[in-house]
């Protein structure tokens, strides 16, 4: 049966692709079903508390739904660079980064690949699962994760209801639906089920930006 994709706060509608084909993506992520990952690697250049000594196992997926202008991983979030592998290979590239001494397994941009992501975690890992994502998250996937992930890292962009209509702000990110309520639901599901505390300072700002929103 079909399912039309709803995953994140587009809800874009669209019956997603099976598989990679750069030329036919249905979706504002441009991304398959299947995982395509662009760089597994030990990262050092998280916040401390997610890079510690040795290094957070990040896990970068190729798409975005957001697609920004102004990325710094554009190649990877808008240009197509990556690898299709099976969700089977997905949890061995996971076993690899545990094995070189990673803290955690770092999804970066893990929304897209939802339900692919949820079943290479079917089993539980010996480290915590971090999801890095750009804070534009319906409650349905993150309610999907809990459970499964134990850090939830959202790159908020902003968060006054009145920016959108900024001139000054990227097109893509005005045009992102509902980013700043979005952003404030990502914020409050998580606060609800979220046991791992993330960084402090972090933490409280963007607490207190989402009450003058
Ligand atoms: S995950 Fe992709 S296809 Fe699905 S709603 Fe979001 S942007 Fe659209």
């Amino acid at each position: 049966m079909e399912t039309y994709c709803n995953d994140c706060p587009r809800r874009c509608g669209v019956v997603r692709a099976a598989f990679w084909d750069e030329k036919k993506m249905p979706g504002f992520c441009h991304s398959p079903l299947q995982p395509v990952v662009a760089r597994a690697a030990l990262h050092q250049w998280e916040e401390p508390c997610i890079s510690g000594s040795h290094g957070s196992g990040a896990v970068f997926f190729t798409g975005c739904n957001l697609r920004c202008c102004f990325c710094q991983n554009a190649t990877i979030s808008m240009g197509g660079t990556g690898v299709p592998i099976t969700v089977d290979k997905l949890r061995e590239l996971y076993g690899r980064l545990i094995a070189q001494g990673a803290h955690n397994i770092n999804l970066v941009t893990p929304t897209p690949y939802k339900q692919a992501i949820l079943a290479s975690l079917a089993a539980p890992l010996p480290v915590p699962v971090v999801y890095n994502c750009g804070g534009y998250e319906s409650q349905e996937t993150i309610d999907d994760f809990k459970g499964k992930v134990q850090i939830f890292l959202p790159d908020l962009k902003y968060l006054d209801q009145n920016w959108p209509s900024a001139t000054v702000l990227p097109k893509t990110i005005r045009k992102s639906p509902r980013r700043p309520s979005c952003a404030c639901t990502t914020r409050s599901a998580l606060m609800k089920w979220t046991t791992t505390a993330s960084c402090g300072r972090a933490s409280s700002s963007a607490t207190s930006s989402c009450r003058a929103a």
